[in-house]
């Protein structure tokens, strides 16, 4: 096995076979061998850096279905709440303040934010942080949406294309919604020139070797700027409620195997991961990531944003958990830096 290991660090592929095997046949030693590879590469790129994003949950909002999600429209126990422009612009002006460079803005698909909208806020931040990247992670638009938001100020888009079998995808979302739909949505954001983001949960119910062999066979021919993955973990109100969660074991490894696939890509060690483990994210660093995304939304509305049950930091502020991530870091041999963090791939 890490003869298949050496050659994806060596040539950044393999066939989906090697890939079924790879992920199939993982054992703790060979995961520890994948590790010491995934990190020489990520040092060699971005050194001991970790990059912090900031991200704002700005509405719970949504009028999707998707079956895993726990801010789903059809889910009527959660309070929605939407933050205003202004809302929006403190949760920026204490990020700029802390050292943040970057601002996510994540939210359900909520047609009350229209493209309108969505445009007079990025122009707003824009302007008032003009040395900052704005992110967008608001779905699936249109390429226009795509491109009047880009126009505005936008310069990076997080869409996880989330599985992408798509009898797997089927299993995961209602009708009206496709894994061809979503992955166009993508190539669209890469073509207009967004620094693009793609990724999946771990361990998601239903998810094979074979679907995991395809997320990687995907994710080689998109070449994204960013992958964002995390352990699928349930939420009590959806019908996922009983399945259990992907494990940190699988999610750690998959990390490796991007970072070896992919070697200047972006990699957050996502707040699911640090949620399932205490000290997921500093395992994720050491499993090749280079990323991680504090919290900067307002503490009164953090626990609505409830993706999935027990979601870390959503009990203490901003400048708290950035505290706390920095000390983490530093423990794991990596420094939090205070830059804007642009991808290295072209
Ligand atoms: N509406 C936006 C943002 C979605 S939320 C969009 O469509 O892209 C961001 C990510 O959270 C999703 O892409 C999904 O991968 C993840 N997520 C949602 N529910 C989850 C769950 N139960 N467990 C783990 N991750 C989940």
């Amino acid at each position: 096995m890490r003869e298949l290991i050496d050659r994806l660090r060596d040539t950044g592929t393999l066939s989906r076979e090697e890939w079924v095997r790879l992920i199939r046949g993982r054992t703790p030693a060979l995961s520890d061998y994948l590790f010491e590879q995934a990190r020489q590469v990520r040092i060699r790129h971005y050194g001991h850096d970790v990059y912090i994003r900031g991200l704002i949950e700005f509405t719970n909002y949504c009028k999707n279905n998707c079956y895993y999600c726990g801010i789903q429209n059809q889910n009527s126990h959660i309070r929605r709440y939407r933050l205003t422009e202004e809302d929006i612009l403190s949760c920026c002006e204490t990020g700029y303040r802390l050292g943040f460079r970057t601002f996510v803005l994540q939210g359900g698909e909520d047609p009350w934010f229209t493209d309108e909208r969505v445009c007079h806020l990025v122009r707003a931040i824009r302007k008032g942080w003009p040395d900052c990247a704005i992110t967008l992670s608001i779905g699936e638009k249109s390429r226009e949406s795509y491109e009047a938001f880009f126009q505005a100020g936008a310069t990076r888009y997080l869409l996880r294309h989330e599985t992408c079998n798509a009898d797997h995808y089927r299993m995961l979302h209602p009708p009206e919604l496709s894994a061809t739909h979503r992955q166009a949505c993508l190539y669209t954001l890469r073509d207009i020139g967004y620094q693009t983001g793609s990724g999946f949960m771990v361990g998601s119910p239903g998810q094979t070797p074979e679907h995991l062999a395809e997320d990687m066979l995907f994710l080689k021919k998109l070449n994204p700027h960013m992958v964002g993955i995390g352990p699928f973990i349930p939420h009590h109100d959806t019908i996922f409620a009983k399945e259990p969660a992907g494990t940190l074991e699988l999610t750690l490894y998959m990390l490796g195997l991007l970072r070896l696939m992919l070697p200047k890509v972006l990699l957050p060690a996502t707040t699911a991961l640090g949620t399932i483990h205490p000290q997921g994210r500093e395992l994720g660093i050491l499993a090749g990531a280079n990323v991680v995304m504090p919290n900067l939304s307002p503490e009164k509305n953090r626990k609505d944003y409830s993706l999935y049950d027990n979601k870390l930091c959503s009990g203490s502020e901003a400048a708290e958990c950035l505290a706390d991530l920095k000390k983490r870091m530093e423990k794991t041999g990596y420094r939090v830096v205070t830059s804007r963090g642009d991808s290295l791939v072209s």
